[in-house]
């Protein structure tokens, strides 16, 4: 089966053409785990190399395990073709090193998970390219941004804290008017929000979070749209459109024309895969899968219990206001219910009224709720970032970045929705007793 017009519940199962394992029958993907192919004659191997016949030579490079994963994926988001990667840090990465390179420059939005601030801010600039962070609340900040270096737009569609969500359509208009394609961070709102039918040119994943769902391994993707052309803005993709000295002088529009429209996912493959080498183990490909099989019934109890959880806290005293894209108003509502068809989503904010030392005993006290620095997990789970991802920002950036004293992030789990809230309850009742009884001493 390829991408057709199957619903989410049924591609997640069937979805590539993976369908049994030829030699044994096998009906789950075989976990493959080999680290080379054997050629079938010296013709079969130099064409693999010629890459004239697209096939598996090694497994930095190529994986069958990774290619029912791959193939699944792309057929959920509907893209043209799929790139697993070691990590969601490395889809991230890749993304934008297949297409910008010393002296141009990136325009991303300035909601961004921690981990690709600093690869953007810090190591990129060190390879020489430049992020030029805007204010999404603002699409137009973007084309003010734009030059004829620049090579990519970048956002998250459900960043956190802030979970503002980002105004896709008018970005990627902007971009698509200029020549620069939008590489969507998808990663908290997996088929929720579909950023390649709102003019995305590539979506990538930290597989990490809800695709793979109980938290156990750390792993990638890229989506390939198939939807930017990038031979009508040859001059400002020249990775793509110009001769390659490093496959005998391929040019990457060309080379992939056989196989369809995925330049960018090829190249992302045979260039910086093969030659950085952040690949994917096939075991965690094979756990990833496992978890894909069941996202669209995770993801609808993940809503749910979150829009409970929002309601619940909503209404507590000790709680002055509560961060959810459901309970937002204005043109944050708007973009919300304009991109998150699929739900709200998992996440929440809160502020409480008693500030840090009331966010540490909250933390604290939390019984179910797992106190970790990951989101997406089957399990919920919480963190208090001022006094963790986020201490050794001065008190003037973290509330740049959204997080006041008394924030707490919760990433709402499976588990039932009436013990996720009397674990809520009994935390905030604890946080609260301990705010009106004498200080304590120090140990
Ligand atoms: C976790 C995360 C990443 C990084 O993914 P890893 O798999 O941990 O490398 C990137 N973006 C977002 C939004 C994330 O939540």
């Amino acid at each position: 089966m390829t991408t057709d017009s199957k619903r989410f519940e049924t591609l997640v199962l069937h979805g590539g053409t993976y369908r049994a394992d030829p030699v044994s029958g096998s009906v789950a993907v075989p976990i493959h785990q080999t680290t080379s192919y054997q050629f079938q004659d010296t013709g079969h191997a130099s064409r693999l190399f010629a890459l004239e016949e697209l096939g598996n030579i090694y497994t930095r490079v190529q994986n069958p395990t990774w290619d029912a994963l791959e193939q699944r994926v792309a057929a959920l988001e509907g893209g043209a073709a799929a790139l697993a990667v070691a990590s969601g840090q490395t889809a991230s990465a890749f993304s934008v090193l297949n297409l910008a390179q010393a002296g141009d420059n990136i325009v991303s939005s300035t909601d961004l998970y921690g981990g690709t601030w600093t690869l953007f801010a810090q190591t990129l600039k060190q390879f020489g390219i430049e992020t030029r962070f805007v204010d999404p609340s603002d699409p137009e900040n973007f084309r003010r941004a734009t030059d004829s270096k620049t090579r990519a737009y970048y956002a998250e569609i459900l960043p956190n804290p802030k979970l503002n969500v980002f105004p896709i359509r008018e970005v990627a208009d902007i971009g698509r008017s200029l020549g620069v394609p939008l590489i969507a961070d998808n990663t908290a709102t997996p088929l929720i929000a579909r950023p390649l039918e709102h003019g995305a040119a590539v979506v990538v994943y930290s597989a990490t979070k809800y695709i793979g769902g109980h938290g156990n391994s750390i792993g990638g993707l890229i989506v390939d749209g198939g939807n930017f052309p990038w031979e009508s803005h040859a001059d400002r993709f020249p990775l793509l459109t110009q001769p390659d000295d490093a496959y005998h002088g391929a040019v990457w529009t060309e080379a992939a024309k056989p196989l369809g429209p995925i330049a960018y996912s090829l190249r992302a493959r045979v260039k910086l895969l093969r030659d950085i080498g952040a690949s994917l183990s096939p075991f965690n490909a094979f756990l990833l899968l496992q978890g894909l099989e069941t996202l669209p019934l995770r993801l609808r109890q993940h809503n749910e219990n979150a829009i409970a959880v929002a309601n619940f806290l909503k209404d507590r005293d000790d709680v002055s206001h509560v961060i959810f894209p459901g309970l937002q108003s204005g043109e944050n509502r708007r973009r919300a219910d304009a991109y998150l068809a699929g739900g709200y989503g998992a996440l929440i904010g809160f502020e409480l009224k008693g500030g840090v030392e009331a966010g540490r005993r909250f933390i604290d006290a939390l019984k179910l709720f797992y106190h970790v620095a990951n989101i997406g997990d089957a399990r919920s789970l919480a963190i208090h970032p001022a006094s963790t991802t986020h201490q050794q920002l001065s008190g003037e950036d973290q509330l740049a970045t959204g997080v006041t004293p008394g924030y707490v992030r919760l990433s709402i789990g499976i588990e039932h929705p009436e013990d996720i809230i009397a674990d809520l309850a009994q935390a905030l009742d604890a946080a609260g007793a301990a705010d009106a009884a004498p200080a304590r001493k120090a140990a």
